[in-house]
């Protein structure tokens, strides 16, 4: 199959751990590879964002990445991205030329309405180049969340189920997505479900470990944006300190630059003073951005990685940590209800809370034979279900259905006033 991969901001070349760089880097990325690998032919279409980047970059056999000039040539927040998505539809376009591909697949909202925008006009009337969805985010769960806070254009508001209605197939992530997708007003008939994996090769339980600081170390990984609830975990150490453990530290990777350059961040700033205020400030160390490679050795020397946002629509760091063999602590919302199974790869804990945290953090520091138990299998679970070679099938079986029904839903058109 000729597949056009769209994702508007996340490029798979781009680094990790940045307020904007995170899973879906890694899942278009990775997708594509192995979907490379299948023996397709894969081109991924992102915006440049900066002029330093080559028009195509090619990765390895069968898969290409081009850079579409899209608005200016540097790093603009995701959220001021949309006035640019007709220009990059135009650029994707062009690019086909008269050989479209036999599906897009768009990455994100912003990159549906591109996806759409291409596609459609290669419509003959009869036939146009169908259209596959996966959001990774929904603006619904964001703002029930983030309220005042969620800075995402306003016009997300009816552009994203305009998407979801308009795109001849959705693929959501987790389970509880769908429940998302169906109260935005997407038919569950249009839905398949295929999961984000995580590269074994890379993420293995055995391999270099970073030494620690203390006895015990837990683990945060993430961008640095306050719904990923670093802060919950440090509200975890005194309660933990109470409960005996005082010798534990804190290590949190992600964030914008390194250890000193991201310290006027305001999030590191209000992290920082946090744990001033709660006399933890000497166990907690920010590491800032980690490169991939480096990450397995980090996630290894960690007794316990603590996954506690407040919402997660998939999450890929709890997968990368029980590659590696380390329990999870995990908030049970999103896609941390599918993965991480409780008690048997790592611990549940209720979302928004620190006791939970340092309870459920107390009950594998106390307990080393359920931290490997818990840790063999999360092992046997990702490299049962989640490797990208096995998601790349189920993206596969989603494209083929799409192409069999090839059947255009309704077209995009704006709704305003959608009630959501
Ligand atoms: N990551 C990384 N270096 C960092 C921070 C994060 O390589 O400094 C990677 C992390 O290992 C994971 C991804 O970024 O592969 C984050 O994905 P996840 O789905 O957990 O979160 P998202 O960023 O999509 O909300």
């Amino acid at each position: 199959m000729k597949i056009s991969m769209v994702s508007e901001h996340a490029s798979p070349l781009a680094a990790l751990g940045g307020v904007d760089a995170g899973g879906q880097n890694v899942h278009v990325a990775a997708l594509s590879m192995a979907l490379a690998r299948r023996g397709h032919s894969v081109t991924v279409y992102t915006r440049r964002d900066s002029t330093e980047l080559p028009a195509r970059v090619l990765v390895g056999p069968g898969l290409e990445v081009v850079h579409v000039t899209a608005g200016p040539a540097e790093h603009i927040p995701k959220d001021e991205l949309l006035p640019f998505m007709a220009a990059l539809a135009d650029g994707v376009a062009a690019d086909w030329g008269d050989r479209p591909p036999d599906i897009v697949h768009g990455h994100f909202w912003m990159s549906g309405i591109a996806a759409l925008d291409a596609a459609r006009r290669f419509d003959d009337g009869g036939y146009s180049v169908p259209v596959v969805q996966t959001f990774h985010a929904l603006g619904t769960v964001k703002r029930r969340h983030q309220g005042a806070h969620d800075t995402s254009p306003a016009e997300r508001r009816w552009y994203e189920p305009s998407v979801g209605r308009a795109v001849d197939r959705v693929i959501a992530t987790c389970s509880d997505e769908i429940f998302e997708l169906k109260a935005m007003g997407v038919s569950g008939g249009k839905v398949s479900i295929a999961p984000c994996g995580v590269d074994l090769e890379l993420f293995s339980p055995t391999g270099p470990v970073e030494p620690k600081g203390r006895r015990y170390r837990i683990l945060t990984v993430g961008r640095l944006v306050p719904r990923k609830g670093v802060d919950l975990v440090i509200r975890a150490l005194p309660l933990l300190r109470q409960a005996g453990y005082d010798d534990v530290e804190l290590v949190v990777v992600g964030g914008s630059g390194d250890s000193t350059s991201m310290r006027t961040d305001p999030e590191v700033r209000r992290l920082l003073a946090l744990a001033d205020e709660l006399g933890a400030a000497d166990r907690l160390t920010l590491r800032g951005q980690v490169p991939r490679e480096a990450m397995p050795a980090v996630l290894r020397s960690a007794d316990a990685v603590v996954c506690t946002p407040w919402y997660e629509p998939f999450g890929i760091v709890p997968l990368e940590a029980m590659a590696c063999g380390v329990p999870v602590v995990a908030a049970a919302v999103g896609g941390l209800i599918d993965t991480v199974v409780d008690r048997r790869t790592g611990l549940h804990v209720p979302a928004n809370d620190p006791e939970a945290i340092a309870a459920a953090v107390a009950e594998l520091l106390g307990n080393p034979d359920l931290r490997s138990q818990l840790g063999r299998a999360g092992v046997t679970r990702v490299r049962s279900r989640y490797t990208w070679d096995r998601v790349a099938a189920e993206t596969e079986k989603a494209y083929q259905i799409t192409l069999n029904e090839a059947v255009r839903q309704d077209s995009l058109q704006p709704m305003e006033g959608t009630a959501l």
